[in-house]
C-alpha cells in the first residue's frame, strides 16, 4: 500500500499522465508527458527527436 504523500504532483512509477499541447515548431496536436507551460516550446515527438538529432 502506498499511502504517503510524497511525490504529490508527480507520479513516480505509475502511469505517466499525458497532455494535450500544440507543437512549437510544426503545430500540430501532440501529447507531453509534463504540463505544458505558457511560454515555454512544446515539441510533439517527431520534432523533438529532430532537435536532439540536429
Ligand atoms: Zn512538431
Amino acid at each position: 500500500m502506498d499511502s504517503d504523500n510524497r511525490g504529490q504532483g508527480r507520479n513516480f512509477g505509475g502511469p505517466r499522465e499525458m497532455h494535450d499541447a500544440t507543437c512549437t515548431e510544426c503545430g500540430q496536436e501532440c501529447k507531453v508527458p509534463f504540463k505544458p507551460t505558457d511560454g515555454k516550446p512544446v515539441y510533439c515527438r517527431e520534432c523533438f527527436s529532430k532537435k536532439r538529432s540536429f
